[in-house]
């Protein structure tokens, strides 16, 4: 079995680069452990709007609701208002992630990409010490894929890029462990996403409300891994439904525990291997949302190997385009943003809320990290010393 490009995990990173490398022409085996493509969802299924421009989508079942904005509450319950044009990727639609993740895919096969469900990838091949495929388990069956290139889209767990040679392990400190309850019959009406922190509603990370219509929410929490412990995570979610009545009286449809990589993203690229979303820490490091960045890194991956099939040059130089593309589109807000979190991080409670109060009139139309940041450093002149390496990203970037 012989493949231009097997694509290990078909979750959206791995089906938008095994459609648009087939679209260019590349013979490409999407392998993917589970047996249902989306299935079981594990996210929040908050996207940006900007989605609509990338035309990967067609029609629109897999849009649950769509949002006019967010609004972010500190621990004093402060309330900052953005639109959803600034509101960042996690708002704009709330989506149903199984079927989103099924349409992509869907685009992959009609592209040409073949699919195969219940198979593991438990290994690299390597030939004259190159990576020739990977080694998969299909039910019981193990058996050899070749292909010139083997993508990494194997999500927050990855393997591929370690088994590389790369370094992708991810410290505690830069993991978000997240529990999440998709809750009905709940009595609140809102079309905003809201994301509440505080140290102690949820250390390092934040709970967010997501509406998914018809009094259904997506109400979940996300704490540094480095800050946590078995069971706090789920512990602090209950806590704070129990303190909303209008929460409490939801009845649970899924409950779901996952992890998001709130890290720097790594080196993504070695001879015959791309990685792509998760696996290539592309999540945002602020807000845990890593779809938009799968979407586009998945694009510019598959452009890349359609190139890579059609010279026959599959070293780590050539595939070196595929990580110049994505930090050109998003690496500097992947960078700025886990600095961001760093900072944020010393934050205590009373900080959060200075901040948020003076925030709580800010003209965000006019949103560029460099203004916000002069207008907090004014009003706050001692958060100077904090911000200073922000400012200094955010000269450079504007
Ligand atoms: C609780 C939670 C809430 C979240 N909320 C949001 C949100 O609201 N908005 C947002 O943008 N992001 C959110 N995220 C993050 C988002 O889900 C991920 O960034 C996104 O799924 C990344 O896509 P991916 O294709 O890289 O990885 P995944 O979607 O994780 O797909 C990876 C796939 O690889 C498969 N796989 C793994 N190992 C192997 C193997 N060895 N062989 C074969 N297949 C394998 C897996 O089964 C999986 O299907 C959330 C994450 C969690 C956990």
């Amino acid at each position: 079995m012989k493949y231009d490009a097997v694509i290990v995990g078909g979750g959206p990173a791995g089906s938008v680069t095994a459609r648009f490398a087939a679209e260019a022409g590349a013979k490409v085996l999407i392998v993917e452990r589970r047996a249902e493509i989306g299935v079981p969802v594990l996210c929040g299924e908050g996207i940006s709007q900007r989605i609509d421009n990338w035309g990967m989508l067609e029609g629109k079942k897999w849009i649950a609701s769509t949002m006019d904005g967010a609004k972010i509450f500190s621990p004093d319950g402060t309330m900052v208002t953005l639109s959803k044009e600034i509101a960042g990727d996690e708002t704009g639609y709330v989506v149903y992630r199984d079927i989103f993740d099924q349409e992509l895919a869907r685009k992959a096969a009609q592209a040409g990409a073949d699919i195969r469900l219940k198979t593991k990838a438990v290994g690299l091949l390597k030939k004259n010490d190159k990576i020739s495929g990977v080694k998969v388990q299909e039910f019981d069956e193990t058996y050899d894929i070749e292909a010139d290139i083997v993508v990494g889209a194997d999500g927050v767990e990855s393997k591929v890029g370690h088994w590389a040679g790369l370094d992708t392990i991810v410290k505690p400190r830069d993991l978000e462990t997240c529990v999440q309850y998709t809750l009905t019959n709940v009595d609140y009406n809102t079309d905003y996403c809201e994301f509440y922190l505080g140290k102690e509603i949820a250390p390092g990370g934040y709970v967010w409300i997501f509406p998914k219509g018809k009094g259904t929410y997506n109400v979940g929490i996300g704490i540094l891994a480095s800050l946590s412990r078995p069971g706090k995570a789920k512990q602090l979610l209950d806590r704070f439904i129990a303190g909303r009545p209008e929460l409490q009286k939801g009845e649970p449809l899924r409950f779901i525990a996952g992890a998001v990589p709130v890290a720097k993203p790594v080196r993504t690229v070695a001879d015959n291997l791309l990685l792509v979303g998760d696996a290539a820490r592309h999540a945002d490091a602020i807000t845990g949302g890593g779809l938009t960045t799968s979407l586009q890194g998945g694009k510019i991956a598959g452009d890349v190997i359609g190139q890579a099939v059609e010279h026959h040059i599959f070293d780590e130089d050539f595939l070196s385009s595929y990580e110049k593309q994505w930090k050109a589109e998003f690496g500097k807000k992947l960078l700025r943003d886990y600095m961001v979190k760093e900072i944020m991080l010393d934050f205590d409670d009373k900080t959060l809320n200075m901040l948020a109060d003076s925030l709580k009139n800010y003209k965000f139309e006019e949103f560029s990290t460099l203004s916000l940041v002069k207008a907090l450093v004014l009003k706050h002149p001692t958060l100077l010393m904090k911000l200073k390496p922000l400012m200094k990203l955010s000269e450079v970037q504007g």
